[in-house]
């Protein structure tokens, strides 16, 4: 289960940082999950709950944040935005887009005390 690594690599991050700055507690994380990328939110909550269970991170908030992807389509020669993986061209109804961005998870704020 992918999930279950990426929240274990969250926990991981949420705390050496706790410890870096000797805080006790982690009370939030703030997650950009990028709309194009294998994550299911639902499921990287689910699988934080159970990691964090037992650490300094256990009644920390975690606030996924979905943002936009976007992808190259050859045949209109064009950037454009995509919504989600497998969603074709918007333009021209075509499926061969190229991930541009929107891929990536990413840690972007951490709140300790
Ligand atoms: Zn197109």
């Amino acid at each position: 289960m992918h999930e279950l690594a990426l929240a274990e690599r969250i926990v991981e991050i949420a705390e050496e940082a706790a410890r870096a700055h000797g805080a006790a507690h982690v009370r939030s994380i703030r997650l950009d999950v990028g709309s194009l990328s294998h994550v299911e939110p639902d499921a990287l909550a689910f699988a934080f709950d159970v990691v964090a269970r037992d650490g300094i991170a256990s009644a920390a908030r975690l606030e996924i944040r979905r943002t936009p992807g976007s992808a190259w389509c050859g045949p209109c020669g064009r950037a454009v935005l995509a919504e989600r993986l497998g969603d074709p061209c918007p333009h021209c109804g075509g499926y061969q887009l190229q991930v541009t961005a929107g891929d990536e998870m990413r840690v972007r704020d951490i709140e300790i005390d």
